[in-house]
């Protein structure tokens, strides 16, 4: 194949990359599957159990080396594996097809695992398709080594770029390391454990690429674009140039920008946080500068099972974040696994309020030992927030009663439902501050049909556009924080458009906040209010791109051209 190849997916971490490709399996493997003999019962369940145990110590071994490499916290990610292992509902249970449907390993395999993972793939939730995920990365471990195959080791020669169909996070470990400088899945999402370990490694990546590694041979030249979420394969000379230096640029930038301020050509001081999704980013976020943490994911804690931790396990974790980040705030968001959904506070079973209960106990307790905030995601009506707030409540009373401490923690919303933007005016009088999601305030209110489908560049749709004005003015009239942590405020043009509409606060991952400040240091607000006024008369989300482009050249266009922005 000679001819240059792109093709576009979810960026799910940022940088660019540029090597050479190493294309990890085309398919998921297909089991062989045969019917066997009574007589050969016995050799087959060995086999599988020899397939178990070297599976087993493949997946130790990368767990080791995960800790060897960045601590425990992202541990659990691979016990969930390991506990898998030894589950009876799909090791006891392959070997009893095996024993009874007479089959061979694989086939027996697939069966089980095809029937554990039906009920969690008809859950609507992307939690729960995620779990379904880990039985398959689970069974792809079994299957290569029942089939005796080695698994793909890194060469050592030239930077290389990862293409796979997917990569389970036990491979992930081993192969996201040097010379490793990229990854391509044709599966995942932003919020798959493998795209965490990517952005916990460094490593830029694209995933839910679609059917990629049939246009890409070994060796072939890939740039990641992991802001754009792009990837482009077998280009020309100067286009590689062009990326590698972007890439250089990247990293310089980042390294020169640690501690700079997020201060307006006209004076004005914005504050910038981090979004954090794991502990071990809070380091990264404090060595970045963030004026605290914007936005806690907590869901992201409960990797290793189907339930969240324990109140007890919650407290530790979230008291090592509030005292490292002390003085400076952590935003803890409840549980939001059901967001892509659009499953709201009013849909929890009583399973989840207890764990919401929980949830809510911790996070009052760990207020003790700094500044913390707690907001709902995906509130839609004023009597939700209502009653999530006297759950709040309750909450602290009947800890109090218990003797337990709690501190005063402001309880907050995200305004990322366009019923909340529409009423933000009534929500002031309910809320102690708002968070603006701009992913699924797009999503919703442009009704895409996958929320993968959003960006930020579909966010600065007029009509979002309009929701945004109205809840910052609303925010503003009640004098009440208003913070924007959506994906919109992470894009270094649509940012701009933020400030113009009076954003004064934002969020955004942890590796941009160099970046934002540096936008923010060259936009004068004046000239951003004009911009925006304009854009809300725009007709599309890409006339709002190029309006903002054009006027704010003058001032930013050196920034976006350095960063290969434009
Ligand atoms: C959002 O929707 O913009 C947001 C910040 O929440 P999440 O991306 O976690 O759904
Ligand atoms: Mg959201």
């Amino acid at each position: 194949m000679t001819d240059t190849a792109r093709f576009k997916g979810i960026a799910a971490s940022l940088g660019v990359a540029v090597g050479a490709a190493r294309v990890l399996g085309r398919e998921p493997r297909r089991a062989l599957d045969r019917r066997i003999e009574d007589a050969s019962i016995p050799s087959e369940l060995s086999r599988f159990e020899e397939a178990v145990s070297k599976s087993r110590a493949e997946i130790e071994a990368a767990k080791q080396e995960l800790i060897e490499r960045h601590g425990p916290t992202y541990a659990p990610i691979l016990d969930v594996y390991l506990l898998m292992h030894g589950d009876a509902l799909l090791i006891d249970a392959t070997c009893e097809a095996i024993r009874n449907d007479r089959i061979n390993a694989e086939w027996a395999l697939s069966k089980v695992t095809e029937r554990l993972k039906k009920p969690l793939l008809e859950d609507a939730s992307s939690y729960f398709q995620e779990r379904a995920r880990d039985i398959e990365h689970v069974r792809e471990h079994l299957l290569r080594h029942l089939r005796g195959e080695q698994r793909t080791e890194r060469s050592t020669e030239q930077p290389m770029v990862l293409i796979a169909h997917d990569l389970t996070p036990a491979d992930a470990v081993h192969m996201l390391a040097p010379p490793t400088v990229g990854l391509v899945t044709e599966m995942g999402a932003g919020s798959s454990h493998t795209a965490i370990l990517a952005r916990t490694f460094g490593v830029p990546a694209v995933v839910g690429v679609g059917p990629v590694a049939t246009h890409i041979e070994d060796d072939d030249v890939v740039l990641v674009d992991g802001f754009a979420g792009e990837v482009a394969v077998r280009v020309s000379q100067d286009e590689r140039r062009a990326a590698e230096q972007r890439r250089d640029r990247f990293a310089a930038f980042l390294e020169a920008e640690r501690s700079t301020t997020a201060i307006t050509r006209d004076g004005v001081a914005i504050s910038v946080a981090a979004n954090v999704e794991l502990p071990n980013d809070v380091q990264a976020a404090l060595e970045n500068g963030a004026e605290g943490i914007g936005l806690y994911r907590t869901e992201f804690m409960c990797l290793d099972s189907l339930e969240p931790p324990s109140e007890e396990a919650q407290l530790e974790v979230y008291r090592g974040v509030v005292q490292a980040m002390a003085p400076k705030r952590v935003v803890f968001r409840t549980f939001d696994w059901r967001g892509d959904k659009g499953l709201r506070a009013p849909d929890l079973q009583a399973r989840e309020r207890g764990w919401l209960t929980a949830q809510i106990n911790a996070v009052l307790r760990a207020g003790t030992d700094g500044s913390v905030a707690l907001m709902f995601p995906m509130v839609s009506t004023v009597q939700e927030f209502r009653e999530a707030r006297a759950l709040v409540d309750r909450c602290r009373s009947e800890l109090n009663d218990e003797r337990a401490r709690t501190a005063e923690v402001p309880i907050g919303m995200m305004v990322e439902v366009p019923s909340a933007a529409l009423l933000a005016e009534r929500f002031t009088q309910h809320a102690d501050f708002f968070a603006v999601g701009t992913n699924d305030l797009a999503h919703y209110t442009l009704a895409f049909d996958h929320r993968g489908d959003r960006s930020a560049a579909q966010s600065l749709d007029p009509s979002v556009l309009g929701l945004l004005q109205r809840t910052i003015t609303a925010a503003s009239d009640a004098q009440l924080p208003c913070s924007m942590c959506g994906d919109l405020a992470a894009d270094p043009v649509a940012l701009c458009v933020a400030l113009g509409l009076g954003y004064r606060e934002i969020s955004v991952p942890v590796r941009v906040v160099p970046l934002a400040r540096a936008v923010i240091r060259n936009v004068d607000l004046r000239t951003a209010a004009e911009v925006a006024r304009d854009a809300l008369e725009c007709g599309s989300a890409e006339a709002v791109r190029a309006l903002v482009l054009d006027r704010l050249d003058d001032d930013l266009g050196t920034l976006w051209k350095q960063q290969g922005i434009v």
